[in-house]
Parts: structure tokens; C-alpha cells; sequence
């Protein structure tokens, strides 16, 4: 028989107990080096941290089974994992496709860092898979997207992309931060590599800040690992650990804020002071059927727009009192923010730039009814 059920290998993928104690949870091994019995005379591969360390491996096992990959790998934070990923699959060059409306943080890597080195890069509109189609070069090594997308929850066809990168013979990647493996997996989908911000719904918690990447093709994962020794950006042991402890409830917390999006975008969307909600559990939300097809559950942010603008926007931010005012998200607190001058102040007079009115949540797993009142409460 086998037990690979998602709820199964969150708390058991990569963690067996412990062979000398018994003990149930992994340990912290807190070790920059190993004893070796004789030269070379590893015992159970390990020799440095940098190159690996069991609290590590467990998480990035355990990754690679929540996400159906051959291969994980544990990194310092998200942007530590897309900067190795990048720099193993593009040079001089090379050209990668990203969305328009791409993370904050992989828009400024590709723009301030790594076309300084020669890798090109186009931002395309991917809900509309031929105008990705259209920007695919001779040079393109790699399509990048990210579903939901921050803050507007843009939905792309993961599939759809997939054969137009196979097509052009390049890489398929998909920054699954939003969804997590437990609503969506996009390497059974088709895609070649998944990006984690495990900082966010991984870890679960706030506590931590750390990255992974895990890919279907172990001959890629084995170059991946190569540059993950050889740049150095790991998740440290604590880090590590915080990270496993928070992927064990991964389902029930997944579960709980998907129920209390789903109830807060209801209560928005009836509210006079609020013009839009932008939501993919919602009929009206243009990627709405494409999400129930890809994903398991709708996710845990929710974005609107107030009808009195920019101040009203603000005014609601700092009136909360559940919801925390500050950036971030994935955790088990609720948050609140105004994306054009926190998260996303920088794509101000960009083809980026996101509407003044917009408030962005990503919301908690405490009582959906305190939240709902704290909500409605703040905008009256
Ligand atoms: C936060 C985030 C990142 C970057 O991860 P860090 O852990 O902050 O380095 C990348 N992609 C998405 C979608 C994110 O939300």
C-alpha cells in the first residue's frame, strides 16, 4: 500500500523518525561540518552544510512530494531560489519571458540585476496565452509566470504555457507562491520547474523567510543543486525546520483561508463603499473558470477597490483592527495594505503601476466572522 495522500506527506514526506532516538520531529542539526571516518568516509553523504544538512533535505524531500518533483531544493528566501534557478538555466544572451504583472521582486532582479548580465527579458500579458506565443524568440530559454498574480489575481493557463514553451524548447516556470502545492501543482500540469516564497503559505507562520525550487527532471535538478553549492544562497537549519513545521498544517490552514476569502469576498462585493472585488472564487472574475479548473480552492487574498478612491484606500487600512496593517502574506494573521505605496510603490509610472483604490488582504485563518465585522466596521 501506499499513503500519498497531501495531508500524508506534508507531515511524513522526507521524515521518517529518527534512526538513533526515535525522535518524531526531524532535529535541528545546527552543524557546519561533519565527522568523517577516514578520508572521505562520509557517513550518510554529508560533508558541509553549505552542500547539504538533514534538517535541509527533510524540507526540501518533503517539498518535492507536495509538489510531484523529482528534485527540491531549499534556499535562503524566495528571491535566493529565482536568482540560482536563473542563473543555471540563462547567460549572455538568452531572453526570458515574464508576466506584466510580475512580483515586485522577480521584475527588479530581471531589470536592475540580471540584465546587467545579459540576460533579456519581455514583460507579456499571460493571461492571453498567444501573446505569449507572440513574444517567444529564437533566444528564449524560459517562460516565467506566476498564477494568482499579486495584487490584481490575474489567473494563467498553466497547461497552455507549458506547450508553448515546450514549442519554443524552453523552460516552463511557475512561481506557485500564491496558490501552494496543496491548491495547485503545476508540475503535473506540464511545467518544468515550480518557485516557492516559502515565507508566505509554506511556512505559514510569519516567523520565517526562506525560498525553494522544485523541478520534474532530475538531470535538472542535479545542475540545480551544483549552483545551489556553488552560490551558496541555503536555508540555514532553523530556517529549514520553522519552514517543515509550518508545511505540516498546510491543508487545514489552506482550507480555512480559502473559507474565509470566500466569505469576505461575499460581504465586499455587497458593500456601497466598495466598487470592486477581485477574487477568482467569484462567477464574475475573468480567470474564474480557468482557476476551478487548475486549482483546488481559490486561494486566501482577496483584492477591491474603494468607490471614494485613493483616501478612502488608506482611511480602510488604518482602521482595521484584526486585520495588521503590513506587507507580506501567507500566515495565519490577516493583513491589510494599500499595494500602490507599500508592495508595489515602486511600479509607480511603469505599465505595472496598480490602481490607487486598491487595497489588497491576505486573509487569516482566525474567526471569518470577527474578520467580516472588522472589515465591514472599518468601512463605515
Ligand atoms: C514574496 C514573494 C517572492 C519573494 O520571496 P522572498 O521570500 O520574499 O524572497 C517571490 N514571489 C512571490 C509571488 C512572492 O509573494
Amino acid at each position: 500500500m501506499t499513503f500519498d495522500g497531501f495531508e500524508t506527506l506534508a507531515i511524513h514526506a522526507g521524515q521518517e523518525a529518527d534512526t538513533e532516538t526515535g525522535a518524531v520531529v526531524v532535529p535541528i542539526y545546527q552543524t557546519s561540518t561533519y565527522a568523517q571516518d577516514g578520508v572521505g568516509g562520509l557517513r550518510g553523504g554529508y560533508e558541509y552544510s553549505r552542500t547539504a544538512n538533514p534538517t535541509r533535505k527533510a524540507l526540501e524531500e518533503c517539498l518535492a512530494a507536495l509538489e510531484a518533483g523529482a528534485r527540491g531544493l531549499g534556499f535562503a528566501s524566495g528571491m535566493a531560489a529565482e536568482d540560482t534557478l536563473l542563473r543555471t538555466v540563462a547567460g549572455p544572451g538568452d531572453h526570458v519571458i515574464i508576466p506584466g504583472d510580475a512580483y515586485g521582486g522577480t521584475f527588479r532582479l530581471f531589470s536592475k540585476v540580471l540584465e546587467r548580465w545579459g540576460v533579456a527579458w519581455e514583460a507579456v500579458p499571460q493571461t492571453d496565452p498567444d501573446a505569449v506565443r507572440a513574444a517567444v524568440r529564437p533566444e528564449t530559454v524560459a517562460i516565467w509566470t506566476e498564477t494568482p498574480t499579486n495584487p490584481l489575481l490575474n489567473i494563467t493557463d498553466i497547461e497552455a504555457l507549458a506547450g508553448i514553451a515546450h514549442d519554443a524548447g524552453a523552460l516552463l516556470v511557475v512561481d506557485n507562491t500564491f496558490a501552494s502545492p496543496y491548491l495547485q501543482r503545476p508540475l503535473t500540469l506540464g511545467a518544468d520547474v515550480v518557485v516557492h516564497s516559502t515565507t508566505k503559505y509554506l511556512g505559514g507562520h510569519s516567523d520565517v523567510v526562506g525560498g525553494a525550487l522544485v523541478v520534474a527532471d532530475p538531470e535538472l535538478g542535479e545542475r540545480l543543486a551544483f549552483h545551489q553549492n556553488t552560490m551558496g544562497a541555503v536555508a540555514g537549519p532553523f530556517d529549514a525546520w520553522l519552514t517543515l513545521r509550518g508545511v505540516k498544517t498546510l491543508g487545514v490552514r489552506m482550507d480555512r483561508h480559502c473559507a474565509n476569502a470566500e466569505r469576505i469576498a461575499d460581504a465586499l462585493r455587497h458593500h456601497p463603499g466598495v466598487s470592486e472585488v477581485v477574487y477568482p472564487g467569484l462567477a464574475e472574475h475573468p480567470g474564474h473558470k480557468l482557476a476551478a479548473r487548475q486549482m483546488r480552492g481559490f486561494g486566501g487574498m482577496v483584492s477591491f477597490r474603494l468607490r471614494d478612491g485613493e483616501k478612502a484606500a488608506l482611511r480602510m487600512c488604518e482602521r482595521t483592527q484584526v486585520f495588521t496593517l503590513g506587507e507580506s502574506l501567507g500566515g495565519v494573521e490577516s493583513l491589510i495594505e494599500h499595494p500602490a505605496r507599500m508592495t508595489h510603490a515602486s511600479t509607480a509610472g511603469s505599465p505595472l503601476e496598480v490602481p490607487a483604490d486598491l487595497v489588497r488582504l491576505s486573509v487569516g485563518i482566525e474567526s471569518g466572522d470577527d474578520l467580516v465585522a472588522d472589515l465591514l466596521a472599518a468601512l463605515d
